[in-house]
């Protein structure tokens, strides 16, 4: 009886999730390694396979490596050749595609079980389990238990698990693991057990005990610096007489070599001489780590393009460190040119509505407001010096009014302990609601009364920016447009919301996270974000910049709310993680799909509500009419046309936003209020548009 006992195949490593991994990215060499050590299974050279955890690198893995780890399992298990995985850390306890993976021979240990089976008349015996997370220490025994495992004598017992045994040793100074809350001591292995395959560990190793050897196979590749000297490979285990008699088959490993420099006292010139040499006759495939070493000065280092050397051979990576390197900065200070820094330019002071014909005034008295109306209509609450606290909309107005008196005379130390200094009123009425919520929404945002703070939040507004000043753009959340020649987005009401998105906008087109100012020159080395497949380094030269161009204009019609095609894209796969009931990462990709989707929606109505061209007519009761021109989505309540068309850009202003979407959504609701000029385009998407006027408008009406 022959098996094989591999482990930490770490499929998916260097492998980033959406996008093709560049050439010189490693994670080929995962996959290929993972193939030599399934040859003999598929060779039909043993009885079972078993692989001892974090066969992926990650829980949400690309659907591709799913794939690729399945082709050879699925010839194996068709030669009725059994395969026996657990789940490891890296999995998070749970194998990725575990339904794609699982079939006829294939067995997960998805919780603690065991299983039995024959092999030329002789009987075997699994117990295994997923990764014990917290305290597998405490509860390793438990955990056993709940297998079912029970010692036969008849049998070849095995036990398959992802844990760190007392004694396992790590790194390239043999670190041992004595204690800790996962640690599992030897004392707690029961009797019985013929062989331990375990996983976790990545040095290939056997620990011998009193009751049975426990054997790491380690990982089949270099996952780490701390393993550029071990071997790798896997474990071919002969069984004669119920006694395992193993030998390590090695694979080949990614060479990887660290360079340690001093770069005291050197020029430029030889340094460049030392890189260009060692990064020539460094062998294909490998990665090469400069550790530099002493100090420079920062002048000089400036003048060594080491982004270059990173993108000198395509088939070696090759890696910066500088955590041993002191750089010597220019101290001088700088001093800002008087004049040269720009003023904080003049915010743009919205205009009144022209209501004063309409208005009248009352003392805020039971006697002063039994002349109100009972009509729609705004009220204007004001202290003693007519300072206005408060402006509010009413269905009925004399009600409203009255309701807010009683509380006034109550008392009332809650929410409404301002209506104290109430003491003179002024109402305009309305002959619907929808107008008095024009006017509510224009007064409140030229007055900004004390007390209106829902209506008031327009000032937290954000907007989106894109950076177009800098070599390698990158997207931050901004207060306020600037004329700086970048483009901005928005706004948006809340601003954690638009923050987390950008994670996921970023991701979506391979954009940078970070502000690094990378205008002077590229860095020497790079941030964790890169080796998490997060990011592609533009930083050090892993992105060509006209790439990474193409990537930031993308992202720019996305946001201008043109082009979706990304979208599309993550639908397509997640309707492909469906097919193959991959439902969790499915629900997580709809979470983003969702997200990515109401950003583009809103930046796409109110780029559509820019283009409004139209008149607004608003009812003051009493078949009193009066209109007011729609210019690019904006109501101008008073001042003429042409003066301010050229003031209404894109994006618009934080206080201009709540009225236009208010405007966007009468015409998406069909109300009679608003006509638009003829040439407008936006009215074509629009429901409701069944009349065109000679004059060139068209109306809105109901249908
Ligand atoms: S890898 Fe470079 S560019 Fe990317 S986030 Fe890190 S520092 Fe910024």
């Amino acid at each position: 009886m022959k098996f094989i006992h591999l482990s930490d195949s770490h499929l998916g490593e260097s492998m980033p999730l959406y996008r093709t991994p560049p050439s010189n990215w490693r994670g080929e060499g995962f996959i290929k390694n993972y193939y030599n050590a399934l040859k003999p299974a598929l060779r039909g050279d043993v009885d079972f396979v078993l692989h001892a955890g974090d066969l992926f690198d990650k829980h949400h893995i690309n659907m591709d490596i799913i794939g690729r780890a399945m082709v050879p399992l699925r010839k194996i298990a068709i030669k009725k050749i059994p395969v026996f995985i657990v789940p490891g850390n890296h999995e998070r306890e749970h194998i990725p595609g575990g339904l794609l993976l699982a079939g006829e021979n294939i067995h997960i240990f998805s919780k603690p079980e065991t299983i039995e089976f024959t092999v030329n008349n002789k009987k075997v015996v699994i117990a295994g389990f997923p990764y014990i997370r917290h305290e597998s220490r405490k509860s390793f025994r438990k955990i056993l238990k709940k297998t079912g495992w029970k010692h036969q004598r008849d049998a070849f017992n095995i036990l398959l698990c992802h844990q760190v045994f007392e004694g396992a040793r790590v790194g390239t100074r043999n670190f041992t693991f004595r204690n800790g809350e996962n640690v599992i001591p030897l004392t707690e292995i029961p009797q019985g057990f013929n062989y331990i395959a375990c996983g976790h560990i990545h040095k290939q190793q056997i620990i011998k005990t009193k009751v049975v050897n426990i054997y790491y196979a380690g990982s089949t590749e270099r996952v780490s610096f701390q393993e550029m000297n071990e071997e790798k490979g896997f474990f071919v285990v002969r069984i004669k007489d119920g006694i395992p008699y193993h030998t390590f088959n090695r694979l080949p490993p990614t060479t990887m070599t660290i360079i340690e420099l001093d770069t005291t006292g050197k020029e430029p010139g030889k340094l460049i001489d030392f890189f260009e040499k060692r990064i020539s006759s460094a062998k294909p495939c490998s990665i090469l780590r400069f550790h530099l070493k002493g100090e420079i000065e920062l002048e000089k280092l400036k003048n060594i393009p080491l982004y270059l050397y990173k993108k000198r051979r395509d088939d070696i990576k090759v890696e910066f460190r500088k955590e041993s390197l002191s750089i010597l900065k220019d101290k001088r200070r700088r001093f800002y040119v008087e004049g040269t820094v720009k003023k904080k330019e003049k915010p743009y002071i919205p205009y009144r509505i022209p209501i004063d014909d309409s208005k009248e005034r009352f003392l805020f008295t039971r006697k002063g407001i039994e002349n109100v109306l009972t009509t729609p209509g705004i009220y204007i609450l004001m202290n003693k010096d007519e300072r206005v606290l408060y402006i509010g909309k009413a269905k009925s107005l004399k009600n409203r009014l009255l309701s807010h008196l009683w509380r006034k005379e109550k008392g009332n130390e809650g929410f409404y302990f301002w209506l104290k200094q109430a003491k003179i009123c002024d109402v305009v009425t309305t002959g619907d609601e929808l107008s008095a919520l024009f006017l509510e929404m224009s007064l409140i945002r030229s007055n900004l009364p004390p007390y209106n703070k829902q209506i008031k939040e327009f000032q937290n507004y954000v907007y989106l920016t894109v950076r177009q000043d800098t070599y390698f753009p990158t997207i931050r959340v901004v207060d306020e447009v600037k004329n700086d020649g970048n483009p901005y987005f928005g706004p948006f009401r809340k601003e954690y919301k638009i923050r987390e998105n950008i994670k996921l906008i970023n991701e979506l087109f391979g954009i940078r996270p970070c502000r690094r100012n990378l205008n002077d020159s590229l860095r020497l080395f790079s941030c964790p974000l890169e080796e998490m497949g997060k990011c592609d380094a533009p930083c050090t030269g892993g992105v060509n910049p006209s790439i990474y161009r193409e990537r930031v204009n993308r992202m720019i019609d996305f946001l201008n709310g043109y082009d979706n095609g990304q979208i599309r894209e993550l639908e397509k796969e997640k309707e492909k993680l469906i097919r193959i009931q991959e439902f969790e990462k499915a629900s997580d990709l709809q979470k983003r799909i969702v997200s990515l989707t109401i950003i583009f929606n809103s930046l796409k109505k109110i780029r559509k509500t820019t283009e409004i061209h139209g008149t607004l007519s608003l009812d003051f009761g009493k078949g009193k009419r009066k209109t007011f021109p729609v210019v690019k989505g904006r109501v101008l309540w008073q001042q003429t046309k042409k003066k301010i068309e050229e003031k209404f850009g894109f994006p618009p202003k934080k206080w201009e936003l709540d009225e236009m979407m208010l405007l966007s959504s009468i015409i998406g609701s069909n109300d009679k209020c608003i006509t638009l000029n003829k040439k407008n385009s936006y009215q074509k998407e629009k429901r409701g548009l069944h009349q065109l006027k000679e004059e060139g408008t068209a109306v809105l009406g109901k249908s």
